[in-house]
């Protein structure tokens, strides 16, 4: 299969779709981006990497970190922090609050904002620097040193944060955070500030692709491990569009409100795209549409 023409062709093909839905601007840093972007990388699981339009442009990656923090706690300590947040998918917008106080301060899932708060808790507890964590592991399998935090946004998400301060109070309340409040909002930010492009986070989604493999060749997670990051992300990684994304996509995939979404295909590769104008479930419009085209094309799907 010719992938360089078939990433082409639907770059193309998104192209009346670029702009439609809204660019996030409840984080004020964010709301700046052209929302007329598009970018689509493909790194195959042994091979090479694959570009079309914005490829190589770095944006806001947001909630995709969301993967790397749960793998990386995943790898140090197993199953244990599932006896802190649940494996099931919300239902809910990725930042309410109203589960989080009826369901005890056990967060549905690990993908949505509560989930994501604790399990970078359990970060900070195990590393001492959360996002440093997960920023050095982003470095290491994207290979680009380059990646860091895009400090503006960072600052301007803890000026917004209100919502998030509220979940991480409440879990505090319940028991449900180790660290401070102030020092894990401030590490969430952090992680959700981190610049990539399209090829970065092709590349560093990868070891999903290879159960559990890191670009060193060595086991980062198990295969087992690798499967079920992808299972999580299948049932929750699009929040509550997360039957839909399943429907036209077929794939685990991950969105953020940056516009990014990645998205594996276990065993052959993965893939990354970003636009960053959002539907309203906050994931890109034209992003889901591309990897539709993808796997209708490709055929490669985990269905
Ligand atoms: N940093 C964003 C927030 O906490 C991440 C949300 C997202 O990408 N869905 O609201």
């Amino acid at each position: 299969m010719d992938i360089q023409r078939l990433l082409d062709d639907i770059a193309a093909t998104v192209e009346p779709l670029l702009g439609e839905g809204h660019v996030a601007d409840y984080i004020p840093g964010l709301g700046a981006v052209a929302p007329g972007q598009f970018g689509i990388s493909v790194a195959m699981a042994d091979g090479p990497v694959y570009g079309a339009g914005d490829w190589q442009r770095p944006f806001s990656i947001q909630s995709i970190s969301k993967v790397f923090s749960l793998a990386l706690v995943l790898s140090r300590e197993g199953d244990a922090i599932w006896r802190r947040v649940f494996r099931e998918p919300s239902g809910t917008p990725f930042n309410s609050l109203v589960q989080l106080e009826a369901e005890n301060g056990i967060p549905r899932n690990p993908f949505i904002n509560a989930g994501a708060l604790v399990v970078t808790d359990r970060l900070q507890t195990l590393t001492r620097d959360a996002a440093g964590a997960v920023t050095a592991l982003l470095r290491t399998e994207s290979g680009n040193p380059a990646v860091g935090v895009d400090e503006r946004v960072a600052a301007s998400e803890a000026a917004n944060g209100h919502r998030n301060a509220s979940m991480a109070h409440m879990l505090a309340s319940y028991g449900n955070l180790e660290n401070p409040v102030d020092e894990v909002l401030e590490h969430y930010f952090r992680q959700c500030a981190l610049e990539m492009s399209c090829a970065d986070l092709a590349l560093a989604s990868r070891f999903l692709a290879r159960n559990g493999v890191a670009s060193d060749g060595t086991a980062f997670l198990s295969p087992s491990q690798s499967k079920r990051v992808n299972a999580v992300m299948l049932t929750c990684g699009t929040y509550d569009a997360a039957g839909e994304f399943a429907y036209r996509v077929g794939l685990p995939g991950k969105s953020g409100v940056g516009g990014g979404i990645i998205a594996v295909v276990p065993g052959k590769c993965s893939i990354c795209v970003w636009s960053p104008a959002l539907g309203p479930n906050g994931n890109s419009v034209a992003g889901v549409a591309a990897l539709d085209e993808f796997t209708t094309r490709t055929g490669w799907s985990v269905f």
